[in-house]
This record gives structure tokens, C-alpha cells and sequence, in this order.
């Protein structure tokens, strides 16, 4: 079966081309690199304007046309309402041009199922880090259940508005953990979990704070930012796998391409005899977990009429039942 996907709901725009759920075809992405944070109608545009020179890189690379192709599914949401209106409508267009089904899938599960795909987990507890997400998940009745998730910010956009402050440019995740590697003095800063929730508003207001005194080196922030809020994000993990008993843990969302962050779980995850796994190369947001979620969803016998195709800005990672 040979499925499209389509993802667009904030800088990226993604088209992915899978043939089965460990093999992808073709992988195209093009990120919109904001001046300041992502202005949504500016990233809309540029989806717009890169959406079909994308689609035929992607078909091109992957050896296929549309004939060839047995199903389009795209990102529904959750995500920038401009972004994804652009997509979903380019995504429509193609559907009834070529009279291919159509499927809208949710992003975070999206981001999930690539990981459960490629690490080969059943049932593991999932960290799930990107810019505007940061959740500690785990299935239980047909639903991925949130067990703890950010108060305020996520963490990718603490990251994101930390390097803003810091003259970094966008995204300043990668950039923040070069910088780090350089840092030598810890610098204490806010430590917000609570339970297996957490906060990371306070966290970037005292690293600001301490920046704009110019005492400590960006390199020592950095290291220090790092150190904190990753730690956060390990201690709440830690809680809920001792909690809920899980045997796997799985680091996705574009924040899981840190090494740093990879290292703590995987250490957390060997002390309490859990296997770990980060999806290499499909962490940050890209078409191919899209085609593959509408892969399963199509192969579960879910259909969707073209008027149940609206984009779901807010669209939950618990709203969805999984059927596979
Ligand atoms: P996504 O929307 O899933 O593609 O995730 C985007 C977020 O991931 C942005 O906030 C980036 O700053 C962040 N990110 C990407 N690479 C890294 C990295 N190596 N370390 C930390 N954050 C990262
Ligand atoms: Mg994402």
C-alpha cells in the first residue's frame, strides 16, 4: 500500500511517501525559518508556496505517480489553524483530482506511532517533546492518556524563546545544545515539576534574568538551561514508569533529537530495566509518520467522508481511539 502524507501544522512542511510501516519511500521537508516566532500566516504562506515543488520531489524520489498511490492523509491537528487550512486544502484538492481516499490523522499520535514503529514497542511510556507540546503518555483503554504534561510553555518553545532572547537563531534547540556541550558551572535556576506535570515558564524568566546580567557565559546558561529542564523531564518519566509499570520507553517530538535528553532517559530507563528508543531522523515534525499513521488508520477500516475533513486546531492526543 502506498499512502502520501502530508503534514503541515507550524514551521514544517512535510511530505512523506511509506510503503509499509518500516519502509519509507521518500521523506521531503521544508522549514520555514521565522525572523522572530512563528508568525502563522507567514508560515501558511510558505506552505502554500512550497506545497507542490515538495509533493513532486517526494513522488520523484519514491518512483511513483499518482497512480500508484492508494491513499493521502494529512496533519488535522493540533497545530497553527492558517498552516494547517493551507495543507488540508492542497490535501483535498489531490484527493478529488485523482479520486484517492483521504485521511486527516492527529500529529502528536502521529509522532508516537513512527516511534512505536521504528523502536518496535508494544506498549511503552512515551515522552513527547516539540515546540508547543510536552507529554508524558501512555496507552490504557484505546487511548493514548495523558499522564502529565506542561503547566504553561512547552519545552521546545522555552528553548525557542530562550535562544530569542540570546540572539540564537531559529530553531535554537540544536544551537543551545552545541552551546552547551561547551558549559563548564552550573548556574541554578527554577525546578518546576509537580507530580509528573511541569513548568517551564519560570525556568526561562530566571535564565533570561541571568543573561541579561551578563555575568554568566551563554555556554554556562546554556549547559544550565539544558540541565534543568531535562532533568525535569526525566524525574516526571521516572514517576509515571514507576507508576504505570512500563517496560518501554520512547523519547519522541522534535526536542528528542538532543543527545543530552536521549542520554538521562536512557540512563532512568536502564535503572528500571525498561528498553529505550528514540526514532533516528523522525523525531522533528515530517510527512512520512503522517502517511504512516493514515496506513494504520486505513488498514483498521477507518474512513473519512471529505466533510469529516475540517482542521482540528486543538485537536487532543486522547481524542483519538486506536483501533491498531
Ligand atoms: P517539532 O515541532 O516536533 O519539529 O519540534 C521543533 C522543536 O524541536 C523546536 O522547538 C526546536 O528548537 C526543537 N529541537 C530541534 N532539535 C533540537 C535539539 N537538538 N535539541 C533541543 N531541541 C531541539
Ligand atoms: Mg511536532
Amino acid at each position: 500500500m502506498i499512502v502520501v502524507g502530508l503534514e503541515g501544522t507550524a514551521h514544517t512542511l512535510g511530505v512523506g511517501i511509506v510503503e509499509s510501516p518500516d519502509k519509507v519511500l521518500s521523506d521531503v521537508r521544508r522549514t520555514y525559518v521565522p525572523k522572530e516566532g512563528i508568525h502563522p500566516r507567514e508560515a501558511a504562506q510558505f506552505m502554500g508556496e512550497n506545497f507542490g515543488v515538495a509533493l513532486d520531489e517526494a513522488l520523484d524520489k519514491a518512483g511513483a505517480g499518482f497512480k500508484e498511490v492508494d491513499l493521502i492523509s494529512f496533519s488535522q491537528g493540533p497545530g497553527l489553524g492558517p498552516c494547517l487550512r493551507t495543507v488540508a486544502t492542497g490535501a483535498r484538492a489531490l484527493s478529488l483530482h485523482h479520486k484517492i481516499p483521504l485521511i486527516g490523522v492527529n500529529h502528536c499520535v502521529a509522532h508516537i506511532e513512527i516511534g512505536r514503529a521504528l523502536g518496535k514497542m508494544k506498549d511503552p511510556l512515551i515522552l513527547y517533546v516539540s515546540g508547543g507540546n510536552t507529554q508524558v503518555l501512555k496507552m490504557r483503554d484505546r487511548r493514548y492518556r495523558i499522564f502529565g504534561e506542561t503547566l504553561d510553555i512547552g519545552i521546545g518553545n522555552m528553548l525557542d524563546k530562550f535562544g530569542r532572547t540570546t540572539g540564537l537563531a531559529h530553531p535554537a534547540g540544536p544551537k543551545i545544545e552545541e552551546l552547551a556541550k561547551k558549559g563548564t558551572t552550573y548556574i541554578e535556576l527554577p525546578y518546576g515539576v509537580k507530580g509528573t506535570d511541569l513548568s517551564f515558564s519560570g525556568l526561562l524568566t530566571s535564565a533570561e534574568m541571568e543573561y541579561r546580567t551578563g555575568k554568566p557565559s551563554l555556554e554556562d546558561l546554556c549547559y544550565s538551561v539544558q540541565e534543568t529542564a531535562f532533568s525535569m523531564l526525566t524525574e516526571a518519566t521516572e514517576r509515571a514508569l514507576a507508576h504505570l509499570r512500563a517496560r518501554e520507553v520512547l523519547l519522541t517530538g522534535g526536542v528528542g533529537n538532543n543527545k543530552r535528553l536521549g542520554e538521562m532517559l536512557s540512563l532512568m530507563s536502564k535503572e528500571h530495566n525498561a528498553t529505550f528508543s528514540v526514532p533516528k531522523g523522525y523525531c522533528s515534525d515530517n510527512g512520512a509518520m503522517i502517511a504512516l499513521l493514515g496506513m494504520l488508520m486505513h488498514e483498521a477500516g477507518i474512513r473519512q467522508d471529505l466533510k469529516d475533513t475540517g482542521v482540528r486546531q486543538k485537536y487532543r492526543t486522547d481524542a483519538v481511539e486506536i483501533l491498531w
